[in-house]
This record gives structure tokens, C-alpha cells and sequence, in this order.
């Protein structure tokens, strides 16, 4: 098998499996029960959220855990439902997630071919009843980076203002950082955000665990009520081994983050150069000066996309057409139709994400097989 879908799905780094491996057997306790066992359990989850919070350069009692980026994005959109009535309430981009973008009505921000935010557009839509404004840190089609700090500071500039003003309507801006936590500098405070989306099964930990950061001046409403457990801001009994698992793999993940920087620009370099005698031309998609590493989607116009990764498929090579989520229902991927790619290059799209099992010689292999089928799919067509 050659897996080259990191951005859906990352197999468990095996440091986090082991970290993992006690709170599923003597130390399965729930934390929140009495005896001194329990406690010890507890602690270890305290523990691993501190060390989480730190990579984040804040606290524990900053981080909400939950099941993953949608509930964290979910939960982050809704300090924006008391005002929704008014309008450009919320911002986003035109690019962003599915769990943002079907969660309540917002006007959202135009971005270029490379799904790179227009900032002036940004501006111009920002006005005094905008609550809440969210911008991935990075795009999970194109790995675009979104340029956060001039959001940030345009953001704050409006704060200020409002402060001024004497207007009371509150500004917060948030950040999906599911894709690009793992490869990119990400200190909400710094960037002024208040909100940050974080998910482990994108960066080598457990399915089903995620965090939302939120600053001190957020009061977030629990959209699970019940046991009051993460202070009370999301009920139900912890995922403990979810969270040692997720907090394990980030480090880890993080203290080599360099290394795996240049690795994946290595293979992406490799991938393009053996890509680039294909029968038709591969189009590189996104911005390559803003572009997270391990991301190379690409497009043959003119073929259909779907068909080579079934094609792929059957030389068991893994890769997938846009999204994931949006290629399971059949859908073109709204992040290529916002950006305004041409049809046909939308159509003929892959997304090569690369991961740090991978090899040159795997990703050789690779480009060699998808040339041969854009070749038969040439003569096919008889294009
Ligand atoms: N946001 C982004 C940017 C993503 O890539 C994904 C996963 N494709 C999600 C949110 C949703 O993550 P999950 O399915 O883990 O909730």
C-alpha cells in the first residue's frame, strides 16, 4: 500500500499508543470517582492537557477536550448565536470546513485561486455588528496558510475601535488549526485569536478526541450539558486514554517538526519533478509560497479524477479527489468551485498529503502509476 491521504487520516505514532495503553486496562477508572486510583487517573489527564495547552502557549483551564474539530468548531460558532439575527454577523472564508460552514449563516470571504483569503474583500465586510470571524490556519484541500496575523491585527484594530466607541457588540475571531497545527507555529495569543480548533487524528493520535482553545475573555456556553466535567463546558465522562493519546502524539509530533518540515518538502519536490512528464501537464494547486508541506493537490484537465482513484485504488495507491467528507457524497468539493477554478480542473483534482512513513521510492512509484493511468486515460478518450 501506498497511503498518500494524511490530511483525511494519520496511522497512531506508536509512543502515543504506548502512553495510551494503561487507561484502557488498571488505570480505566473514571475520573471522577472518589477513591485515590480514580484520582491518579485524573491527574494524568490534567497532566496531558497541561502539556497540550503549553504547545499552545496557554493553560489547561484554557482547553476544552472534545471528539474532534467538528464539535470544537461547533462549540466555537456558537458564542456567535445570540447575534445572528444581525447581519454579517459571522465571517468566514469561502473555503472553510463543513463543520463551520453549514453550522449557522454567515457571509463569507472571498479568496483567490490559491484559496488564499482576500483580505480587502475581509475588510470590507468586517462591519460593527461582526461577532465572530473564523479563517482556518490552513485549508484541508489546497494547504493554503492563511496570512492570520494581518487578520489578527485587522481584527484588532476594529476591537480598539469598538472600545472607543464605547460599543459594546463583542469581536472574537477564531481558527481552524486542525490542518497545520502539527507542521506551523501556532500560539493563539500571539496571532490575536480567541478561538482555536485542534484535532488528534490529523497529527498521529487517536480518532475522536479534539480541543477548542478559548481566551480568558470568551465565555463559552457547553452545548453538551450533564456531569459538568470540563468545567462544565462539555459534559460526559472524559476520554482520558483519547486525550494521553492526543497530547503524546503532538509533542512528539512537534519536537521533530523541523526534520518532518524538510522531509515532506523533499518528497513534494520529488512528486512534482516525476509528475511533471505526465501526457498532460499536472496543474499544481494552492499558493507554493504559502503551502503546508506534506500538501500537493494537483490536477490533470480533462480527466476525471474520480476514476484514476478508483484506478489507484486497484495498485492499492491511496489518495483522494478534494475532501474526503465531500468525496463520500459524491460532491464536487466547495473549496475548488469557491475559489474559481476552471471546472475542468476541478473535475480532473487530487490531493496528494504526505505523511512521515513515506518514502521516495513510494512516492516514485506513485507518480509513475498515476502517468501511466493519465495515459490510458488519454486513450480512452482519445483526448
Ligand atoms: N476541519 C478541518 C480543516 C478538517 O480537515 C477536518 C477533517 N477533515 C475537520 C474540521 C473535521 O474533523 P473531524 O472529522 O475530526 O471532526
Amino acid at each position: 500500500m501506498i497511503y498518500l491521504d494524511h490530511a483525511a487520516a494519520t496511522p497512531l505514532d506508536t509512543t502515543a499508543f504506548k502512553a495510551m495503553q494503561p487507561f484502557f486496562f488498571q488505570d480505566f477508572f473514571n475520573p471522577s470517582s472518589p477513591y485515590i486510583a480514580a484520582k491518579e487517573t485524573k491527574t494524568a489527564y490534567q497532566e496531558a492537557k497541561t502539556q497540550l495547552a503549553r504547545l499552545l502557549g496557554a493553560k489547561a483551564s484554557d482547553l476544552v477536550i472534545t471528539s474532534g474539530a467538528t464539535e470544537s468548531n461547533n462549540l466555537a460558532l456558537s458564542i456567535a448565536r445570540p447575534f445572528l439575527d444581525r447581519p454579517g454577523a459571522v465571517l468566514m472564508a469561502n473555503t472553510e470546513h463543513a463543520s463551520l460552514l453549514a453550522s449557522v449563516p454567515a457571509t463569507l470571504i472571498k479568496t483567490n485561486q490559491n484559496g488564499l483569503i482576500n483580505l480587502k474583500d475581509f475588510k470590507e465586510k468586517l462591519t460593527k455588528d461582526t461577532v465572530l470571524v473564523s479563517v482556518a490556519l490552513a485549508n484541508n484541500e489546497l494547504g493554503t496558510i492563511q496570512p492570520l496575523s494581518k487578520i489578527g491585527a485587522i481584527i484588532k484594530a476594529e476591537q480598539q475601535r469598538r472600545l472607543l466607541a464605547r460599543e459594546s457588540t463583542p469581536l472574537y475571531f477564531h481558527s481552524d488549526a486542525s490542518q497545520g497545527f502539527a507542521l506551523l507555529e501556532t500560539f493563539p495569543a500571539r496571532l490575536n485569536l480567541d478561538l482555536m480548533t485542534i484535532s488528534s487524528a490529523k497529527i498521529y493520535g487517536p480518532k475522536g478526541v479534539g480541543a477548542l482553545y478559548f481566551s480568558p475573555r470568551v465565555k463559552l456556553t457547553s452545548q453538551i450539558t450533564g456531569g459538568g466535567q470540563e468545567l462544565g463546558l462539555r459534559s460526559g465522562t472524559e476520554n482520558v486514554p483519547g486525550l494521553i493519546g492526543f497530547s503524546a502524539a503532538a509533542v512528539n509530533f512537534r519536537k521533530h517538526r523541523n526534520s518532518h518540515q524538510s522531509f515532506y518538502l523533499a518528497l513534494k519536490e520529488l512528486f512534482k519533478r516525476e509528475l511533471a512528464d505526465a501526457k498532460i501537464p499536472p496543474v499544481f494547486l494552492g499558493d507554493p509560497k504559502r503551502q503546508l508541506a506534506n500538501f500537493c493537490p494537483f490536477s490533470f484537465p480533462g480527466i476525471d479524477a474520480e476514476r484514476l482513484i478508483y484506478r489507484l485504488e486497484r495498485q492499492k495507491i491511496y489518495l483522494s479527489t478534494g475532501a474526503a467528507c465531500a468525496a463520500a457524497k459524491n460532491q464536487k468539493s466547495h473549496v475548488l468551485a469557491a475559489t474559481g477554478l476552471d471546472e475542468s480542473i476541478i473535475a480532473g483534482s487530487l490531493r496528494a498529503t504526505f505523511g512521515r512513513l513515506n518514502t521516495p521510492q513510494e512516492i516514485s512509484t506513485a507518480a509513475t502509476i498515476i502517468k501511466i493511468l493519465v495515459a490510458s486515460e488519454i486513450k480512452r478518450l482519445s483526448l
